[in-house]
């Protein structure tokens, strides 16, 4: 079955973590899997607390996006961001929000203050002495600021990301044990018109699941869109059958227009 779903959040050599990111690869294995579209949405962190992490070149990224355009006629090439904690860099998210039209913008959390340091999620499950659920906790309220800040992102990127670097050891995530937090972020997100993003993070697990997607509807959430996370052009769309399914199963429907968003 072909997958026929835009994928709305990839990544390529203009994102600091994706050495094997290929922006011309990743046309090539969309026009192959017959994707109806494609966003690349590189990373624009300020936050920084990885070796070697920087913000994107936005005016480079924007040529190479032409490039392809030039190259590939035949497929859509949305340009895109992933904004890292917009809310705590106003001034240099809307520098690079003025470089060029964006068609999509994410916003993120990846990173939370915790005792007087920055981390990432994926470095909670290492670092020494930390409460590991009460830093989970910690995101969820650092993703509620986010979306309550005003911060012009449109879309919600991995609500769950926290779940993709789970501590051993201690009991596994379920979306119910973060219920009230979790539906206080799609409250919001529903009364600022954003949409919810099911990240199939390249193809391993739905972020988030069923049952927050459920939630989104109850909340009055309009819109969902679907992104792989991809760092490598072979993990564009990947994990997307599933993820399909799951939504249809929450109640929503894709529209006629195979590059729109799927709404209830
Ligand atoms: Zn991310
Ligand atoms: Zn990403």
């Amino acid at each position: 079955m072909p997958v026929l779903v835009p994928d709305y959040h990839v990544h390529t050599e203009w994102s600091w973590d994706a050495p094997r990111g290929d922006m011309e690869r990743s046309c090539e294995r969309a026009l192959e899997i017959g994707l109806p579209a494609i966003a690349f949405t590189e990373h624009a962190d300020w936050a920084l607390v990885h070796k070697g992490q920087h913000s994107v070149d936005i005016a480079g990224y924007f040529e190479a996006v032409e490039r392809c355009r030039a190259k590939f006629k035949n497929l859509k090439i949305q340009t895109g961001v992933e904004l890292g904690e917009p809310h705590w860099y106003p001034s240099e998210t809307a520098d690079v929000l003025s470089a060029g039209p964006l068609d999509r913008v994410l916003g993120s959390i990846h990173c939370v203050r915790l005792g007087g340091d920055m981390l990432d999620a994926s470095q909670f499950r290492s670092h020494e002495g930390l409460d590991f659920l009460s830093a989970v906790r910690e995101y969820f309220r650092e993703t509620l600021a986010m979306v309550e800040s005003g911060q012009p992102f449109e879309t919600l990127a991995h609500l769950d990301y926290p779940k993709r670097y789970w501590r051993e050891g201690v009991a596994p995530y379920r979306e119910q044990d973060y219920e009230e937090p979790i539906r206080a972020i799609l409250a919001a997100a529903a009364r600022t018109g954003r949409v919810l993003e099911v990240n199939t993070t390249r193809g391993n697990t739905l972020c988030p699941d069923l049952r927050v997607v459920r939630w989104w509807r109850e909340a009055g959430g309009q819109a969902v869109s679907f992104g792989s996370d991809a760092h490598q052009p072979d993990r564009v769309a990947a994990g997307f059958e599933v993820a399909v399914q799951m939504v249809e199963s929450a109640g929503f429907k894709p529209s006629p227009e195979p590059t729109a968003l799927w709404r209830r």
